[in-house]
């Protein structure tokens, strides 16, 4: 019989979820269909199979647990305890930065601790200022990147640290950035102090959320949370979402890739069929009982047909790619699982080194290292010139040197890079949410990135899809949004 189906669109790590999430939490009878448009399930945490150069993750992908254990159960049972790298305490996340000319692998906030005595005081005499005025209250409805900078460090602090490195990631004063670019990288606090004074200070919340601990593997337990971070032993990501998939398909749910969602049925105010183009050129009708949309808000209101032209949607400056690397020796970055170069002439977003988390990433290939790549309208973007430049880069930041050998190169310009978080694009996409929610159709829900405030990383992604999932209420009104934003 062609029962309803409960249609999940896209199979990135949140649809999976959410598929287990419903069997589990709302209805174990629900006849699941996921639909993709790529040939792999996947999305983010998918991984690039080379042949024989191994498999590459998309960048660095942990799952990081959301200590919501209905959540978490989920995705741990999936694999054994032994068949996961379990991150926890000092090691949960190793990152540092390259910025000032140097690779901080101690702490991935801004070290202030060099600066002259004279610039030291001034910076240490303002942020204890800003604590003492606790200027939290004063700050706009809704504030930007810059007013929450200056809030949390004062003017010059914002001024001499934060604004460059956020043009340089953005090409956009903070002032036309949203909220949300102030959590992409590690610019909520800075080391000022040695470990002796800061256990100390770290008394104070106030301080704690300004300043850093300067050593994160000596950090001391005590200020630590139980959250942890997991990884496949073996490497690559794609693993779980193999195991995902093959969970979900003994439970009934079934997938469909390479297809595309060419229109929606509505009677009144609810889905009551999907249209899908399978690769083959075949299209389905599938009768609808509830429609999961785990693929950005413009692609689902595209297909509502709700009209977006005109609002604005600034596009970024560069071009986001990943390039690949195997290398015969070990990166050098300590124990750095990846770091954020700052300083303003690297085209280099983030640097990762499998390895430093997932031990077998290495094995007899090489050692493999993704650069984020952003390159800028005046780079040469031929495959050659993007891994040279990106190995000049790694030479720079003494991650490699000219004794390394490359055993292979790969730019991948397909997988989506960051989205440029600026005032423009936050409130278009609030906009086109309450266009969504306005539209009142009774059995879709959005979840994903971006579909409410600060939703991004995967932790509140899956907090985010399981609150819907159990509310058991479809797309919010918009009263309901603006108030869970
Ligand atoms: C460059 C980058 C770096 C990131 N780094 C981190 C990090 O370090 N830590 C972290 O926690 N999070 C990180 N994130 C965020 C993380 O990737 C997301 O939280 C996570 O991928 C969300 O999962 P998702 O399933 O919602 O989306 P995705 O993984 O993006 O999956 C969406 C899926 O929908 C499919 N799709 C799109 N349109 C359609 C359509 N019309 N029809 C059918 N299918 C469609 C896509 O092909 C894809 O498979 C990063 C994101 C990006 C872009």
């Amino acid at each position: 019989m062609n029962s309803k189906k409960t249609v999940i669109v896209g199979s990135g790590l949140s649809a999976l979820m959410m598929a287990r999430m419903i069997k589990k939490y709302r209805d174990p009878m629900a006849d699941i269909v996921i639909l993709e448009k790529e040939e792999q399930v996947g999305g983010q945490y998918g991984s690039i199979n080379y042949g024989q150069y191994g498999y590459f993750d998309v960048g660095m992908h942990i799952i990081y647990e959301t200590c919501i254990p209905e959540i978490d159960n989920l995705f741990e049972d999936l694999l054994t305890e032994e068949e996961w790298i379990i991150l926890d305490n000092n090691y949960k996340d190793i990152a540092g930065i390259y910025v000032n000319g140097r690779l901080q692998t101690d702490t991935p906030y801004v070290d202030l601790r060099d600066s002259s005595t004279e610039k030291w005081r001034e910076y240490v005499a303002e942020l204890f200022q800003v604590i003492r005025s606790g200027k939290e209250c004063q700050l706009p409805e809704e504030p930007n990147s810059y007013d929450l900078l200056v809030n949390h460090f004062g003017k010059r602090i914002t001024d001499e640290i934060f604004v460059p490195i956020l043009e340089k990631l953005y090409f956009k004063h903070p002032s036309e950035l949203a909220e949300i670019a102030n959590k992409f990288t590690t610019i909520n606090r800075l080391a000022l102090f040695d470990s002796a004074t800061m256990l100390d200070l770290m008394k104070s919340d106030e301080i704690r959320a300004r300043i850093c601990y300067p050593d994160q593997l000596s950090m001391p337990q005590y200020r630590q949370n139980t959250q942890k971070g997991f990884y496949p032993r073996e490497y690559g990501m794609f693993r779980v979402i193999n195991r995902f998939r093959k969970q979900l398909e003994m439970e009934g749910v079934t997938f469909q890739t390479s297809c595309s969602i060419t229109n929606l049925q509505l009677d009144q105010q609810t889905i009551t069929s999907i249209e899908v183009k399978g690769n083959n050129g075949n299209v389905e009708s599938l009768p609808v009982k509830e429609l999961f949309w785990t693929a950005g808000l413009p692609g689902l209101a595209a297909t509502l047909g709700i009209p977006v032209k005109d609002l604005t949607f600034e596009k970024k400056k560069t071009e986001d790619v990943y390039v690949n690397l195997l290398f015969d020796k070990k990166p050098s970055m300590g124990e750095l699982y990846y770091f954020y170069p700052f300083d303003t002439e690297f085209r280099s977003f983030r640097v990762t080194s499998y390895t430093n988390y997932c031990p077998s990433a290495a094995g007899e290939r090489g050692y493999p290292v993704c650069v984020e790549f952003w390159a800028r309208e005046e780079d040469s973007k031929t495959e050659e010139n993007l891994i040279l430049q990106a190995c000049e880069e790694l030479k720079t930041f003494g991650v490699i040197d000219d004794s390394y050998q490359l055993l292979f190169g790969k730019v991948e310009r397909k997988m989506a890079g960051f989205p440029l978080p600026s005032v423009t694009n936050i409130s278009t996409m609030n906009t086109i949410n309450e266009r969504i929610s306005k539209a009142g159709i009774t059995n879709l829900t959005a979840t994903g990135v971006l579909t409410g405030k600060n939703v991004f990383f995967i932790k509140d992604v899956l907090i985010d899809t399981y609150n819907k999932v159990i509310s058991n209420r479809p797309m919010q009104s918009i009263s309901n949004f603006k108030n869970a934003i």
